[in-house]
């Protein structure tokens, strides 16, 4: 365990939480690690979670697990519109969740004082309810302080013009949000483009009227925006990240990890490897595959690539590729379904992650100082791949089109040439303030110790 010797697990408290994950895995995540980080502090635990994506409990049988039906049919039960699938969420949830939170609150275990609800921030309906239901309610916001603030800000960026982004240059500054550019600002295909706006409208003011928001960040790596935070919504903040660095690596994973990866990797030169993964709900299709492909075996680097069935539309899994095409590498890539990511990136082997910078393994990279090549597909994507390129100067974002040159390029600059070694350098340095900042004293550790006398005072 990282923090051996400053992170025991504490007396009982009496008092429970209630933690609801929205049911992605990016989210379900942070929401678990958060619940560990709370049993280890002394509280009880209950998770609601929903049918879909429905949790495996027998890895914490230390928590009460409380399904609820979500009322998704088949078709709605689908990535292919987030934003619709989270508008619908909200809507179809509230009935079967104030029933649940209901029952739990009236039904307290062996006379333990329900202290509070903690809800992932894109649940916005739950304010309303706990509020009827007068519980406190926390959110987690499980992406970067960074891109919440850019979400915050999208009647300003519709009123400017920039959404949808209308005669806007591209490669043109935003000026009302440095660092970012026109292209860099979030975007989601849906089909009902006002369901974005009532999916940002709910989260924003639903966590601006909550009694407290936790981060899974940390001061030193988003001091300016987390200042800017404060500001501009009047809640408590609690910063506590990065929540997996509290243990060894967590198991809330959705789909099986094939453990193959790690036995793969143990055969390889140090820093030699190049980890290839788009998360878990990103798509590509099929030619920006084969150029994926084509670029990671032009580079001649060594490459463990997550290709996950549904990564590429209208495939099953890694029919596109050519036939032979790993054969024909001679033991130089390794392709899984689905990687133990966060040992991954710990592996004395790995040189870089080509990502898409999803929050979770944006900061799974830093904590482990592995420089990255970003390719940003969606939403909090573009804003934090922007970060990583031109802030903390710690990673090159593929901006064209996909296709092989330009990847083996880019994968030769970060894994072989003197810049990748510079950047490397720079995320090491950020990798240290993640761990001083878990530690006695640290500005996460501080935080943790409000986050939990705030909870005690309710
Ligand atoms: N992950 C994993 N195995 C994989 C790919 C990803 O365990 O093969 C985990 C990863 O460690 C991270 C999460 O899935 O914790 C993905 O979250 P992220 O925010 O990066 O992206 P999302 O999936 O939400 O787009």
């Amino acid at each position: 365990m990282e923090n051996q010797g400053e992170f025991h697990l504490q007396q009982r408290k009496g008092r429970r939480v209630i933690l609801f994950p929205l049911p992605l895995q990016g989210h379900i995540n942070p929401m678990l690690q958060l619940a560990s980080i709370l049993y280890n502090k002394g509280f009880s635990i209950s998770i609601i979670h929903t049918n879909f994506n429905s949790l495996n409990s027998s890895n914490y049988p230390h928590f009460s697990f409380h399904s609820i039906p979500d009322g998704l049919s088949q078709s709605e039960a689908s990535f292919a519109d987030m934003v619709a699938l989270l508008s619908l969420l909200n809507v179809k949830c509230v009935a079967p969740f104030q029933d649940c939170l209901g029952k739990l609150l009236s039904n307290s275990v062996d006379g333990e004082k329900i202290a509070c609800l903690i809800t992932d921030a894109v649940w916005y309906f739950t304010q309303t309810v706990a509020e009827n239901l007068k519980v406190p309610r926390l959110v987690l916001r499980t992406n970067s302080v960074s891109s919440f603030l850019v979400f915050a800000a999208f009647p300003l960026l519709r009123e400017k013009g920039y959404m949808p982004a209308q005669d806007c240059e591209p490669e043109a500054p935003v000026p009302e949000l440095p660092p970012l550019r026109v292209k860099d600002i979030p975007v989601f295909e849906t089909r009902i483009p006002e369901t974005l706006h009532q999916v940002q409208l709910g989260l924003i003011n639903q966590t601006r009227v909550s009694s407290g928001c936790i981060w899974n960040s940390f001061q030193d790596l988003e001091q300016v925006s987390l200042a800017t935070l404060q500001k501009e919504f009047p809640v408590p903040m609690f910063p506590i990240g990065p929540f997996h660095k509290y243990f060894p690596a967590s198991s809330s994973s959705l789909l099986s990890q094939d453990r193959s990866a790690i036995s793969w990797l143990d055969k390889q030169q140090p820093k030699s490897v190049i980890y290839v993964s788009f998360g878990s709900v990103a798509a590509i299709n099929d030619t920006e595959f084969l150029e994926t492909a084509w670029g990671l075996a032009n580079s001649m680097v060594p490459f463990l690539w997550v290709v996950r069935p549904g990564l590429v539309r209208g495939a099953e899994w890694t029919e596109p590729l050519p036939k032979g095409f790993l054969e024909m590498l001679d033991g130089r890539g390794h392709i899984v379904k689905w990687a133990p990511q966060q040992e991954i990136l710990a592996h004395p082997a790995i040189g870089g992650f080509w990502t898409h910078n999803g929050w979770n393994s944006t900061l799974e990279s830093i904590c482990e100082g592995v420089p990255m090549i970003c390719q940003p597909c969606f939403g909090d994507q573009m804003v934090n791949a922007r970060y990583v390129s031109h802030v903390w100067k710690i990673g090159l974002h593929l901006e064209r089109k996909l296709e092989r040159e330009e990847i083996e390029k880019t994968i030769k600059r970060v894994m072989l040439e003197e810049e990748g070694q510079e950047m490397r350098e720079r995320i090491m340095y950020l990798k240290e303030k993640a761990d001083i900042c878990l530690k006695q004293g640290g500005s996460s550790y501080q935080s943790l110790e409000n986050l939990i006398n705030y909870i005690l005072s309710f």
